[in-house]
């Protein structure tokens, strides 16, 4: 008994981990702001979770982009680490 019930839990958890992988994967991210501490706003999505670097209150998806200059954000203009 304990050993059919460890078999199903076993399937049942593999089928959760690819469902939930499927659904952050899917995911339509839907950014909001978060403060995680004083001048500390990352972006966050509401739905999976996931973080995704700093806040950015210029660009279309809150995301600070670093594809033109490595020390700059291409639409704010401020420092990847900042300080
Ligand atoms: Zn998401
Ligand atoms: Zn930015």
């Amino acid at each position: 008994m304990r050993r059919l019930l460890l078999k199903i839990l076993r399937k049942v958890s593999l089928k959760a981990l690819s469902l939930e992988w499927k659904l952050r994967h899917d995911c339509p991210h839907k950014f909001v702001k978060k403060t995680i501490a004083p001048n500390v706003e990352i972006v966050m999505c509401r739905i999976c979770n996931r973080r995704d670097g700093w806040w950015c209150p210029e660009s279309p998806n809150h995301c600070c982009s670093y594809t033109k200059d490595f020390d700059q954000c291409d639409y704010c203009g401020q420092p990847e680490e900042r300080k």
